[in-house]
């Protein structure tokens, strides 16, 4: 039997390069593994490339999860028994038309960068902390030099922990404020998510939006971040940072220095 498959093999080439013939390799030469050890490791040999296999398997799980944890909600929003334990109406979370004038739409998704850069520098401040940094946000923290699809590279409690920034505030401002329509939302999620894989893009081009906005962070603040590991803990703002003396990078130390010199020779 053994002789045939390796005869079929050499034969037919070509079944090696296709993801089940890894698998069958594998499971050949690797008979302690189970099959979901086999069907992982065939993923990465067949792909030949780690850094890409991730990162289409992180996605993938992510809207795997995503689509899928959201079906039975769809489908007890059709089932009117379970209508009255919805906290929907109680929220003001409005999901008919006409949408919201542009204006609201725009000053709340602001309010909602500016609320979430400020929870995202606290949280990510606290993350970077001994034994947090350790267990947690070492795995966000693995490439030193990101790229976009690095972005929700991290453990499922950090996402836990930042996300609340993103889809808590708006849940927040809705139960206070019971003015808020869920277009409102769609559109801060997109642009959140832009910001995010922007910041990890690893790009800084002349164009790049904080040479206009002088305050707006970009990749330039969240690339010093992931080269050295300390300072610049805000998401999409600088002025935390600012504020709080935590800004990276050369630029920040020479400030930094000038201050100290600029002290001592007031002290004189
Ligand atoms: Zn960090
Ligand atoms: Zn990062």
């Amino acid at each position: 039997m053994d002789y045939i498959n390796a005869t079929t093999s050499a034969m037919l080439p070509h079944l090696q390069d296709t993801y089940w013939g890894q698998f069958d390799e594998i499971s050949k030469y690797n008979v302690h593994l189970n099959t979901f050890e086999r069907l992982w490791a065939a993923w990465y040999a067949w792909m030949g490339n780690d850094v890409l296999a991730t990162g289409i398997l992180s996605f993938a799980m992510h809207e795997l999860v995503y689509f899928g944890r959201s079906l039975p909600w769809m489908i007890i929003d059709r089932i009117p028994a379970f209508n009255k334990y919805k906290i929907q109406n109680y929220f003001g979370l409005a999901t008919g038309v006409p949408f919201p004038p542009l204006f609201t739409i725009i000053y709340q998704i602001a309010i909602f960068f500016v609320l979430e850069d400020t929870w995202h520098y606290w949280s990510h401040r606290a993350l970077h902390w001994g034994p947090l940094y350790k267990n947690i946000h070492k795995i966000h923290h693995q490439y030193s030099a990101p790229f976009g699809l690095a972005a929700e590279y991290a453990s499922p409690i950090e996402v836990m922990i930042l996300g609340f920034g993103t889809v808590g505030v708006p849940i927040l401002w809705a139960a206070v404020t019971k003015d808020f329509h869920i277009i409102t939302m769609y559109i801060w999620i997109v642009l959140r998510l832009f910001q995010a894989i922007d910041a990890h893009s690893g790009y800084e081009f002349p164009w790049s939006l904080h040479h206009v906005l002088p305050f707006w962070a970009g990749a330039d603040h969240h690339d010093t971040h992931h080269e050295r590991f300390i300072g610049n803990y805000s998401s999409s703002f600088r002025w935390w940072d600012y504020v709080l003396d935590t800004e990276s990078g050369p630029e920040a130390a020479k400030r930094r220095r000038e201050r100290k010199a600029a002290k001592a020779q007031k002290a004189q």
